[in-house]
């Protein structure tokens, strides 16, 4: 997305404001929403208000699309739950306008939000913000309809499940909005999830850099694109509740290190699945080869590993989403035959785990503490990934539960980290 080139008057407070699915689940929610954003309207605020579909709306469309044809075209798709925003945006303006507020809504297309043509995990290339602008030195508040937008044709694209974060996020760049606030229906972001480990603790601030891996590790709190506008554009960001009052988490971008705690949070993505192809030969260009067509079909691939060569072939492993499972394997087939590979194997019943956090970078013995700590619960580990923040493994998807809570008491989450944590790690 290009960088905002107007800037507004300097005086003026802007703050954009999501809302979720189940914060508009309802008539009644639509009121309180209405309620909060007229309390931030009367401090002064210029707001911009970004909502989702009503709770379930989203897959109420897609279950009427699946009954007429599971493989309908992904144009028509987007046209389809794309509806769902609109009618939130119109109900949320209505509900201004009674408070007295002047309020306008818009869908994506009619402020511009200009993506490119990948229906359904469109990417948001540019923002026309002057008719945003206007209405918000007039003091009215705009309420945009979130996940949509439109391409270079004017077709309507959507994108991705929960992506009206990343309208909002990209609002707010495109604004230099002064606050970015995502409400959702939990009060902010955790150290992992509290259906599974029912001590786990609300994070008062974590890095924009942890947030990211923590989102593309499946945490779902915030959608992953949304989480990278914020780095890149610097939007200040808070993610807070619409059904309580409350600090919520701030998304942080720049921290020290030395503040930080060893481990921020676990993430984990109980929909994987893992793909195999055996006996390729092993030669310059074969992984190109391999994955070249896979990323033109926009299969997204995470963890990748090469066995070590033998008689001159190899092994070739990596994981997909376990939606995109069979259209992988079927990819994988076709390519095995191509250069000649003995076969082709594959697992859906993968699951992903992983530990984030930026205190990695300056204490070691983290990866051992956790493999440690798998080990004695008798977890078998079939893929291992690390980033600089991160460290990933994939285990069989029954041992899921086991593995988030052994992990997040043997990284003590629950409480303050303690000295004690930071010296076992180093230890270990
Ligand atoms: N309504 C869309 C979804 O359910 C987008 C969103 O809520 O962010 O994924
Ligand atoms: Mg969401």
């Amino acid at each position: 997305m290009r960088a905002p080139v107007v800037s507004l008057a300097k005086n003026m407070f802007i703050a954009v404001e999501k809302y979720g699915g189940t914060s508009v689940g309802s008539v009644e929610r639509i009121n309180a929403v209405a309620d909060r954003v007229s309390a931030s309207h009367q401090k002064g605020e210029r707001l911009v208000v970004v909502v989702s579909a009503m709770a379930g709306e989203t897959n109420r469309l897609l279950g009427l699309a699946e009954e007429i044809d599971p493989e309908a075209q992904a144009r028509e798709m987007d046209v389809l739950v794309s509806t769902g925003e609109q009618v939130t945006i119109a109900l949320l303006s209505m509900a201004l306008n009674k408070r007295g507020i002047e309020a306008r809504s818009y869908t994506g297309g009619q402020v511009q939000i200009l993506t490119d043509n990948v229906h359904g995990k469109a990417r948001i290339l540019d923002i026309n913000a002057a008719r945003v602008r206007e209405d918000l030195e007039n003091n009215r508040v705009v309420v945009v309809a979130g996940f949509q937008g439109v391409d270079e044709e004017g077709n309507i694209t959507t994108l991705g499940r929960g992506g009206s974060d990343t309208t909002a996020v990209a609002m707010a760049a495109a604004l230099e909005a002064d606050e970015c606030r995502i409400f959702t229906d939990v009060d902010g972001v955790y150290t992992t999830d509290p259906r599974i480990v029912p001590e786990a603790r609300r994070l008062d601030q974590i890095t924009v850099e942890e947030m990211l891996e923590l989102a593309s590790q499946g945490a779902k709190v915030l959608q992953t694109r949304s989480v990278e506008f914020a780095g890149k554009y610097r939007v200040p960001l808070r993610v807070l509740s619409s059904f309580e009052d409350g600090p919520g988490t701030l998304i942080t971008h720049e921290v020290s290190d030395m503040e930080q705690p060893l481990i921020a949070g676990i993430a984990y993505n109980r929909d994987e699945a893992k793909v195999t192809i055996r006996g390729v030969p092993d030669q310059p260009g074969i992984a190109s080869r391999i994955f070249g067509p896979i990323s033109a079909a926009h299969l997204n691939i995470d963890m990748i590993i090469q066995n070590v060569a033998q008689d001159g072939t190899t092994d070739l492993t990596f994981t997909v989403n376990r939606n995109e499972y069979a259209q992988a394997m079927k990819l994988l087939n076709e390519i095995a035959q191509e250069l000649n590979a003995r076969d082709v194997v594959g697992d859906d019943t993968l699951a992903k785990i992983a530990i984030v956090g930026v205190g990695m970078r300056s204490h070691s013995g983290v990866a051992a503490k956790m493999f440690d700590t798998l080990a004695a619960e008798g977890i078998n580990i079939e893929l291992i990934s690390t980033s600089e923040i991160k460290i990933s493994v994939g285990v069989n998807d029954k041992y899921l539960e086991l593995a988030v809570r052994a992990l997040h008491k043997a990284f003590e989450l629950e409480g303050d980290v303690t000295e004690e944590t930071l010296t076992e790690a180093q230890e270990a």
